[in-house]
């Protein structure tokens, strides 16, 4: 046998036991007459003793014993003289009468432990190891528990898991399609899921009423922090539901899940249109775990011969509550430096102090009254010690540069608490984005979406403008600033798809071509539908306060899509590609 039990296992209680462990060589310490040896699984540590005047030969060859050797050992649980209270197994340690090497290991790269010397690089490439250690292990046994918490969640609501197929044509998600060529159909190809969004659609057709994947999705798109080009959705579809209900639903799963593997009960997440988290956060993920909303000053700051103002479309600011001491004015010119920066933007910030004793201090001063600065500061409800932060410009260009003020203002104010978690819906989102560049419809959420009721007959018969205006039955979930999950009411009547389509600037033949499958489906009985998916990746980061869901995928892709430890993606030999009718030369000359 292996062991008896596992090395998180052991308390005071089994004092006097024989048993056997097996586990990796985590560390060891050598005092002379005994050794002391650190044996660690997936369960914990458990403290083994060797004693030399016991058994010198055991001890000998405990010493030799490296770091990751995988061994089994067996002996009797004692009461530790020196208890470690850290530690679950603390109170004990295993008086080791048998050791055997079930497996050398050379030196790790890296120390396996949460402070690891190792970089990323490294770490990527031997991510086996990386595997090992504590915070990583718990971090994958956490996604484990919410997957877990989430099907069962769902399933009690008489929801069905159904698997999508990954081999299919692209579902335009806004995103590039990874494609694989089919061997059986020269020239042709298959595109990877960017989502099972007409599939899940099409088994509302076929009456299976609630359904839920937890599914891979592929997106062939630059990489960021916290996107992957495999990544994971709870996706889930309803028929005969209104958004109401598809809120309700959701809301009910997000709170479950946090409420099973957090412990924390959630109150009711409020909802905000998407018109009004743009003029109050800029965003339209706002983070609500603090305040500092927008206030727009055009009737206060123009007018007033400040021309930077005057010839602003939009002069708009924020209140940091108690900073007007905090922030001197190195720490302004730094902030507004970083304003400066290229990917930002801004070209200037304006601060109004107002300190505990009434006095006003501005860096537009010279422009205007104490009296008018202090009108500003009414507007804001500013208290005395507060500190106002104004941007003014274009007004979309100047909200989304104020957004980025106010989350870095939160980080400096250290206003981002762990733990604490402010759950948003964001509703009513338009239908339609004019990209003026293209000069072309894009679909906000996605071409399946549908307008409001109130909408489709606008949206029918309406002009340019008009499209401009429609408003969907689309929402996301966001949570501390990150967008954790999006959703809507689906178009189910075919003339009302083809003319989003339409507007999106598919001809009727592309539209064919592409959805007639779904045109068609919608003609024997679509039921109405909708439906959300989560980001489930993110949600795990998100759920343990952290920024990026790499660190909660067991093999994720570095920033340039590689995965290092088994080298892909790799070139393949010519026998394959002749196999797949894909000859690289030719279509490099072409
Ligand atoms: N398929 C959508 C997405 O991947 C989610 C949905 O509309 O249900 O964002």
């Amino acid at each position: 046998m292996y062991r008896t039990h596992n090395c998180g296992e052991l308390r005071i209680d089994h004092v006097n036991q024989e048993i056997t462990l097996s586990g990796w060589m985590d560390t060891s310490r050598d005092f002379g007459g005994m050794t002391f040896i650190d044996l660690r699984d997936r369960y914990g540590i458990t403290q083994l003793v060797f004693n030399m005047d016991d058994d010198a030969k055991l001890c000998e060859s405990a010493r030799k014993l490296g770091r990751e050797f995988v061994i089994r050992v067996a002996g009797k649980v004692r009461e530790r003289s020196n208890k470690n209270p850290n530690r679950a197994t603390g109170d004990i340690e295993i008086e080791i009468s048998h050791l055997e090497v079930l497996n050398a290991a050379k030196t790790p790269p890296f120390t396996i432990e949460d402070n690891t010397d190792g970089g990323d690089d490294i770490r990527m490439k031997y991510r086996y190891l990386d595997l090992r250690r504590k915070k990583v292990q718990q971090n994958i046994i956490f996604r484990s528990n919410l997957a877990i918490a989430a099907r069962k969640h769902l399933a009690e609501q008489g929801f069905i898991e159904v698997e999508t197929p990954f081999l299919i044509k692209s579902t335009p998600e806004g995103a590039r399609d990874f494609v694989v060529p089919s061997r059986m159909n020269p020239g042709q190809f298959y595109a990877l899921p960017q989502s099972p969004q007409t599939f899940k659609q099409i088994l509302m057709v076929s009456g299976l009423d609630k359904y839920f994947q937890i599914v891979k999705c592929f997106r062939d798109e630059d990489l960021r922090a916290d996107r992957q080009p495999e990544f994971t959705q709870i996706d889930c579809e309803m028929s005969f539901v209104t958004q109401e209900e598809i809120l309700n639903t959701f809301e009910g799963l997000t709170k479950s899940l946090f409420k099973t593997t957090l412990g924390i009960e959630l109150a009711d997440f409020p909802r905000m249109e998407y018109d009004e988290a743009l003029r109050l956060y800029g965003s339209d993920k706002p983070d609500l775990r603090f305040g500092m909303q927008f206030m727009e000053l055009n009737n206060l700051a123009q007018g007033k011969g400040f021309s930077v103002f005057d010839n602003a479309e939009l002069v708009v600011g924020i209140c940091a509550e108690q900073q007007a001491a905090a922030f001197s004015n190195k720490d302004i010119k730094i902030l507004t430096e970083w304003m400066q920066r290229p990917q930002i933007g801004a070209k200037g910030l304006v601060y109004v102090k107002f300190d505990e004793n009434g006095n006003v201090k501005s860096s537009v001063g010279k422009f205007f009254s104490e009296e008018q600065l202090k009108a500003w500061g009414d507007q804001f409800g500013a208290e005395p010690g507060d500190m106002l932060l104004i941007l003014s410009g274009e007004a979309e260009k100047t909200r989304k540069q104020l957004s980025e003020l106010r989350l870095e203002m939160a980080r400096r104010m250290d206003l981002m608490k762990a733990g604490d978690f402010k759950p948003l819906w964001v509703v009513d989102f338009p239908l339609l984005e004019w990209d003026e560049d293209a000069e072309r419809f894009h679909a906000m959420h996605h071409p399946f979406t549908s307008p409001k009721k109130e909408d489709v007959a606008r949206m029918l018969d309406g002009d340019h403008e008009t499209m401009k205006s429609l408003k969907a039955d689309a929402y996301d979930l966001v949570i501390n600033g990150a967008e954790i999950g999006g959703g809507s009411i689906r178009i189910h009547d075919r003339n009302l798809q083809s003319r989003n389509f339409d507007l999106l600037g598919f001809t009727k033949e592309e539209a064919e071509d592409q959805f007639g499958f779904l045109l068609g489906a919608f003609e024997y009985g679509a039921p109405p539908h909708g439906g959300i998916a989560f980001g489930f990746d993110r949600l795990c980061a998100v759920m343990n306060g952290q920024a990026s869901i790499r660190d909660f995928i067991a093999f994720p892709k570095n920033n340039q899509g590689k995965d290092v430890m088994i080298d892909a993606p790799a070139t393949i030999d010519q026998e394959q590609l002749n196999e797949l009718n894909i000859d690289l030369q030719k279509e490099k000359i072409d």
